[in-house]
């Protein structure tokens, strides 16, 4: 059959009307206990809410079908996703993470698994030489985040996935700041891939959640989907049914999110106040030549640096009137966030960096909100 495109897959991969009201839109479906027939059979492909619900096998398929998986798992955030990750480690193994991931991709692994007897190395993303250095035999997870937040840099999926492969280790990507319309790691051979769906997925700032996403059917997934039972990290049906509510015009909102970013990138770029710009769709950006390769698009997050060190960021952070100072990202409003003033005297974010998530607003307006800060 035709190979359906992303687009199309958004809006009709796992959905169809109720067979029992016609209802086009997905009922939601809360009950947590599900009744058996005569012949002591479950009626439907639910027994139990913690270890399946209708809303979420319908979003599971959803996520699966996108990222081009063989089957995806659902949890209740982005953390619960990677703390399951983690759990199907052993003791005596050995993870690789980005020294500059996602905050809570490390702060948990240092917080709750090294005194179980895992051990870890922090290598900076991107740098493939170290990652190279840092692998051992007892190697068993390797953690990438590209894009990675919140500098933007890119690290070669398919060139991770080896190193991984010769020593059996599972290569694992973080794509929550690209999502399958701007890059599917499966494709470079990413056994799983991560996602906070609280991010671009739900799309309105609205829902937590977090997915797995598995290239094949095997052991590993076997080994998640019972953690993801027994441990129960997992979503209620509503959220499940707000995210299968956002993926239908998530293609269409990342175009939006795609092309706003490219031309406030372009703006900051060209302003003489701003003293360096990470987007990488920007031929600057040292990962663009890599990133040209491996996303179809560059995404909706960026971050910059003002001259003028933290207090710059601070008045320009604090000087916006569009942008939202919050943190968090891929929501269809613009926000804005000096990772410095947040993460205080433990982060690793340059002192100036501010990270912007552009919204669904017109690109004109950001800029012009941007530039009144920027030419004071
Ligand atoms: C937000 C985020 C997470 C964590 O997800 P939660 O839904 O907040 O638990 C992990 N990785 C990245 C890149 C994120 O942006």
């Amino acid at each position: 059959m035709h190979r359906m495109r992303p687009e199309t897959l958004a809006v009709h991969a796992a959905r169809e009307p109720d067979p029992h009201t016609g209802a086009v839109t997905p009922p939601l479906i809360m009950s947590t206990t599900f009744a058996r027939n005569e012949g002591y059979k479950p009626i439907g492909a639910s027994v139990y809410g913690r270890s399946e619900n209708p809303n979420r096998i319908a979003l599971e398929a959803q996520l699966a079908a996108l990222e081009g998986g063989a089957l995806a798992l659902a949890f209740s955030s982005g953390m619960a996703a990677i703390n399951a990750m983690y759990q199907s480690l052993s003791p005596g193994a050995h993870v690789i993470i980005p020294s500059d991931s996602y905050m809570g991709t490390r702060m948990l692994f240092d917080a709750h698994y090294e005194r179980m007897g895992i051990s870890v190395s922090k290598v900076r993303a991107g740098d493939m030489q170290a990652l190279a250095d840092a692998m051992r035999t007892e190697t068993a997870l390797v953690w990438v985040e590209t894009p990675s937040n919140p500098e933007l840099s890119i690290t070669d999926i398919a060139q991770a996935v080896k190193l991984a492969q010769a020593v059996g280790a599972t290569c694992v990507v973080d794509s929550t700041f690209a999502t399958p319309f701007c890059q599917r790691p499966l494709e470079f051979g990413a056994d799983v891939v991560m996602h906070s769906t609280t991010k671009f997925f739900g799309g309105h700032s609205d829902v937590t959640g977090g997915a797995l996403i598995f290239a094949t059917n095997g052991p590993l997934y076997e080994r998640l989907r019972s953690i993801q039972l027994l441990a129960g990290a997992v979503p209620s049906p509503f959220d499940c049914w707000l995210l299968q509510r956002s993926i239908p015009s998530m293609p269409w909102r990342m175009r939006g999110h795609v092309d706003n970013a490219g031309k406030v990138a372009q703006f900051l770029a060209g302003h003489k106040a701003v003293a360096r710009v990470n987007y990488p769709g920007l031929p600057t950006h040292p990962g663009h030549a890599l990133a040209t390769r491996q996303m179809c698009a560059f995404g909706g997050m960026l971050s910059f640096e003002p001259k003028g060190g933290f207090e710059a960021a601070q008045r320009v952070a604090c000087g916006v009137r569009l942008f939202t100072r919050a943190t968090s990202l891929g929501g269809y409003e613009s926000l804005i966030e000096h990772r410095a003033a947040i993460e205080g005297a433990a982060s690793t974010a340059p002192p100036a960096l501010l990270r912007l998530s552009i919204g669904l607003e017109h690109a004109d307006d950001l800029i012009a909100d941007l530039d009144a800060v920027l030419t004071l």
